[in-house]
């Protein structure tokens, strides 16, 4: 996958394409996969990376939604539990399932939670990971060593999958890239193009690192821009009236001593009457995540002071040794695309269906859903846009799609074991230069080799794609991050042909937009 490459390619192509995809998240590259892998002629424009948006800044987890299960939505919950099960079977590489553990301190939680986590399971049908069931205080503590003990009386275990969402979604659009799908990263749509009846034919795109210009001819194009939705219809129709109920949510990293354990914790209710999770990553501890409505949606959102608070105060609640700020390696925001309902403020309330919406100049917009139903909403998507652009009907491919990388077990391949397939290839770049196997930073597992790969196969093109999407060490620590910059800087350079001042602008970029995942005590 070579910008270069497809660049030229989008360039030469004469006739319109059959879909404009816009956004580079989860949801447009899960629609340029399908669109591709069903022979439609694709083009993707994402205006920073791939995963820039949300989809690198959620839970991680591929789930049906407990929560979900109490507001009786019980179809989202399947749909989803179905999904699931369709990631691991498609992307065994980069999704795994993970024990999930309810604490229970109060007498009626046992029987409560045990219930509803059994239909939990139940509702997985053949898509079922393990089995759901109350735990004893003893088992309990097995599994959480670092849980609060007094009134402990025991838990409920069920089971749910753990992906990292911006490593998927870069083997999604390596995929959709073989399915013959042309993709570009750092490309903005700055305006929407018409035809004599007002129609959307296309979109005017501006690269950003040179500053040319496309304009390209559609057959339909897609809104997949997440949070930016309403952005965009606007463009095409000022009048139209907003869909997106933004909300933040934020995560923050620890060491892995505040939960030294294969199983995450799991709080069905917090003060605000959110989920929180304590989940295991990448050797880490991440805590979150919150709801908090905001006005508008920004590329690099902020955590709030009372939402790191929050966070702070509930996990203090429930591990041995309250976290405070200064423990905090990496603190991450994101903000869910989620669809407005008529009398509907809390945002947590808000459902998490998927919406394809046509609105009157022809822009078809698929939003909200989540990460874990990305492959119905692209399926879904592509089935409206086939017959909006009058192209001939096929069926969709994706139930059965292996996405790159794919191999069955990957364990033994340790921290490469998310490249899959890719990371023999990895291997052979050490081989053939030894160096390249040194790691970039003593706290994190990350090899300079995995820089070089990036940039030459994952379409990495700054130090932060680096660093935060295609290596997760931005999302992990911080201040490593911020430490190994100029190695990982050394090693782009020649590859991205950078002179002294284009590195050092580079690392002037990532340093601003890292400060934003230091927490300051
Ligand atoms: C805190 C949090 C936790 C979550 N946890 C989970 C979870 O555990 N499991 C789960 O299933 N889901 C989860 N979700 C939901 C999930 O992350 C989102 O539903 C999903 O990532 C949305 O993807 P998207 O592609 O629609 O949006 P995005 O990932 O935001 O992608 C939209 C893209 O459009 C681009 N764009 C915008 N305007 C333009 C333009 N003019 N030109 C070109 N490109 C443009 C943006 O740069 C962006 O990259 C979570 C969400 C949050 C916020």
């Amino acid at each position: 996958m070579n910008r270069d490459e497809i660049w030229k390619r989008v360039r030469e192509h004469r006739n319109p394409w059959d879909m404009i995809v816009i956004g580079g998240g989860a949801t447009g590259v899960g629609v340029a996969i399908d669109g591709a892998s069903r022979g439609y002629d694709v083009l993707l424009l994402e205006q920073s990376d791939f995963g820039k948006g949300t989809s690198s800044r959620s839970t991680k987890l591929a789930h049906g939604g407990v929560r979900y299960l109490e507001q009786g939505n019980l179809s989202l919950v399947m749909e989803a539990l179905k999904e699931r099960g369709l990631l691991l079977q498609n992307a065994p590489h980069l999704v795994h399932d993970l024990a999930f553990v309810v604490p229970n301190y109060e007498w009626w939680e046992a029987p409560f939670y045990g219930i509803g986590l059994k239909l939990y399971q139940l509702l997985a049908g053949k898509y079922g990971f393990g089995k759901s069931r109350l735990l004893s205080r003893e088992e309990t503590l097995e599994r959480l060593p670092t849980i609060k003990t007094e009134g402990l009386r025991g838990g409920a275990i069920y089971y749910d999958g753990q992906f990292d969402d911006s490593r998927l979604l870069t083997h999604m659009a390596i995929t959709a890239f073989e399915q013959g799908a042309a993709l570009l990263n750092y490309f903005e749509v700055t305006g929407l193009a018409k035809d004599s009846q007002g129609f959307v034919d296309g979109v005017i795109a501006r690269d950003a690192e040179t500053g040319e210009e496309l304009r390209a001819w559609g057959k339909v194009v897609v809104n997949a821009t997440g949070a930016f939705a309403d952005r965009l219809r606007r463009a095409a129709d000022p009048s139209v009236a907003p869909m997106i109920a933004p909300s933040q949510g934020i995560h923050l990293v620890f060491k892995s001593d505040f939960l030294p354990a294969n199983s995450a914790i799991m709080v069905p209710h917090t003060s605000d009457g959110r989920v929180l999770f304590a989940i295991p990553w990448h050797d880490h501890v991440m805590v979150g995540t919150t709801d908090t409505p905001v006005s508008t949606s920004t590329l690099e959102p902020v955590a709030l002071d009372s939402e790191v608070e929050f966070i702070l105060s509930t996990a203090a609640q429930y591990l041995t040794r309250s976290p405070t700020r200064a423990d905090v390696l990496s603190v991450f925001a994101g903000i869910r695309p989620l669809v407005r309902a008529e009398g509907v403020a809390n945002t947590a309330a808000l459902s998490r269906d998927h919406v394809i919406h046509i609105d009157s100049s022809g822009l078809m917009t698929v939003c909200g859903g989540k990460w874990t139903t990305y492959r119905r909403m692209a399926e879904d998507c592509v089935d409206q846009a086939a017959t909006l652009a009058q192209l001939p009907e096929r069926p969709c491919l994706t139930r059965d799609l292996k996405i790159h990388g794919f191999q069955s077990s990957s364990e033994d391949l340790g921290p490469l074991a998310v490249y899959g397939s890719d990371a023999a290839e990895i291997g052979k770049l050490i081989a053939d230069n030894p160096a390249l196997g040194e790691t970039l930073h003593p706290d994190l597992p990350y090899l300079k080799a995995q820089v070089i790969w990036a940039v030459r196969h994952e379409m990495a093109r700054t130090i932060e794609d680096v660093l935060a999407r295609r290596t997760r060490a931005l999302f992990l620590n911080a201040r490593a991050a911020l430490a190994m910059a100029p190695a990982a800087a050394d090693l782009m350079a020649p590859e991205m042909k950078w002179d002294a001042v284009a590195t050092q602008k580079q690392l002037a970029a990532f340093r601003e937009v890292a400060a934003n995942y230091v927490l300051h005590t």
